[in-house]
C-alpha cells in the first residue's frame, strides 16, 4: 500500500500465483493498477512465483522496487498452482482477497463489480464465465469433470467457475485453517459453507503465453477432488464387493445342488477361466481404489509443510502452514 492510500479503507489484496509468465506481468499490472487506482480502497499485490525461471520473478521485483503495494513470494520450487494459492492467501494482509489469474482471462474491468458484490454482505463471491471460450473438446472434458464431480461430492459447486473470486479476511482465516495436503481449492471453498453469491463476468483469451494445464494435470486435478471430497468410490468397492459374493455364493451353492441331484453339466473352462480373470480384474481396481486412499492419508499424517519459502519481497514470511 502506498503511504498516499488513506488507512481507514478497506485493503484489497490481489491474491495472483504465477508460473512462466513473463509476457503477461507487466500487462496485468498495468490493467489492473489502473481499475484499483479508481476504487476506494487500498490495495496490494500478492504474488507467488511457483518455481518459475524465466523471468517472470525479475519484472515483479523490477516493479516491486518502485511500488511497495507490489509483494511477491517465491516459492522454493514448482508446488501447483493449489499450493501457490494457499501461500498466497496466507500471505495476503487484505480485509478483500481478491485471486485472479495474471494471463487477463478474466478482465480486472470486473474488479469493481466483485467489491460491489462482496460489500453487500456476503463472504464469497464467485466469478462465473458469461460464455465458455473453451474449444469443443475442451468444453465437453469440463462437463464431464464437474458432472462427475458434483455426482461423487454432492458439493454442488456452480457450473462455468471463473477464476477470479473474491472473499473477506474471514472467510480467508477459514481457509487457513483447512490443513490438507491435497487441496481442491473450490471444494473446500464449498466446504467453508459462509454466504456467497456468484457474478456473472466477461471472458477473454489468454493475454499471452500458454495454459499450464495439461490433460495428466487435468486428470490429477479430477482425482483430488473426487478422492479428497468423497468416500463414495469407497463405499461403492464394499458394495460392489458384496454383491459380487453374494451372486457367487449362489452360484457356487447352485452348482453343489446340480451335483448332488446329478444333473449332468458340462464343465466350461473357458468360462472359468473368464471367470476367475474377470475376478481377478474387479478386485486389483478396488483395492486400488482402497490404496489411493491409503496413499493419501499416509500424505496427510506427514503433516508436512504445504509450501516452502525461498524469498519474500516487500514483506514477511508468513508462518508455516501444515
Ligand atoms: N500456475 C501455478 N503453478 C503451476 C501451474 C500454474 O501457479 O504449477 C498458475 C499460472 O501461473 C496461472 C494459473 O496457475 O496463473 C492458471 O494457469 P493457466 O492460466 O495456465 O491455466 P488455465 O487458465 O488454462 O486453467
Ligand atoms: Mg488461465
Amino acid at each position: 500500500m502506498s503511504p498516499a492510500q488513506p488507512a481507514a479503507l478497506p485493503l484489497l489484496s490481489l491474491v495472483v500465483p504465477v508460473y512462466y509468465e513473463e509476457e503477461c506481468i507487466a500487462q496485468f499490472i498495468a490493467e489492473t493498477g489502473a481499475v484499483l487506482a479508481s476504487l476506494p480502497l487500498r490495495h496490494e499485490y500478492v504474488f507467488v512465483d511457483d518455481g518459475s525461471t524465466d523471468q517472470t520473478v525479475a519484472i515483479i521485483k523490477e516493479h516491486a522496487r518502485t511500488n511497495p503495494a507490489i509483494r511477491l513470494v517465491e516459492l522454493s520450487y514448482n508446488h501447483g498452482k493449489q499450493a501457490a494459492v494457499t501461500a498466497g492467501i496466507a500471505h495476503a494482509k487484505g480485509d478483500y482477497l481478491l485471486y485472479m489469474d495474471p494471463d487477463l482471462q478474466d478482465p480486472p474491468t470486473e474488479i469493481p463489480h466483485f467489491v460491489t458484490e462482496l460489500e453487500k454482505g456476503y463472504d464469497l463471491v464467485f466469478g462465473i464465465r458469461r460464455e465458455k471460450m473453451d474449444g469443443p473438446l475442451n468444453k465437453l472434458m469440463s462437463s464431464v469433470f464437474w458432472g462427475t464431480l458434483d455426482r461423487f461430492t454432492g458439493l454442488a459447486i456452480p457450473k462455468g467457475l471463473a477464476v477470479m473470486r473474491i472473499f473477506t479476511r474471514r472467510f480467508a482465516d477459514q481457509f487457513l485453517q483447512y490443513p490438507e495436503q491435497n487441496r481442491f481449492i473450490e471444494g473446500i471453498f464449498m466446504h467453508i459453507g459462509l454466504k456467497r453469491s456468484t457474478l456473472l463476468i466477461e471472458q477473454r483469451e489468454r493475454f499471452a503465453g500458454t495454459s499450464k494445464f495439461n490433460f495428466s494435470r487435468k486428470m490429477n486435478l479430477a482425482f483430488d477432488a473426487i478422492f479428497d471430497f468423497s468416500e463414495k468410490p469407497l463405499k461403492a468397492a464394499v458394495k460392489f464387493g458384496a454383491f459380487l459374493s453374494i451372486a457367487a455364493s449362489i452360484f457356487l451353492v447352485g452348482i453343489l445342488l446340480a451335483k448332488l441331484f446329478l444333473i449332468e453339466f458340462q464343465a466350461g473352462w473357458p468360462s472359468l477361466i473368464g471367470a476367475i480373470v474377470l475376478g481377478t480384474g474387479i478386485q486389483l481396481f478396488f483395492v486400488g481404489i482402497v490404496a489411493i486412499y491409503i496413499g493419501r492419508i499416509y500424505r496427510e499424517t506427514k503433516r508436512r509443510p504445504l509450501f516452502s519459502v525461498k524469498e519474500v519481497t516487500n514483506g514477511v514470511s508468513a508462518p508455516v502452514l501444515h
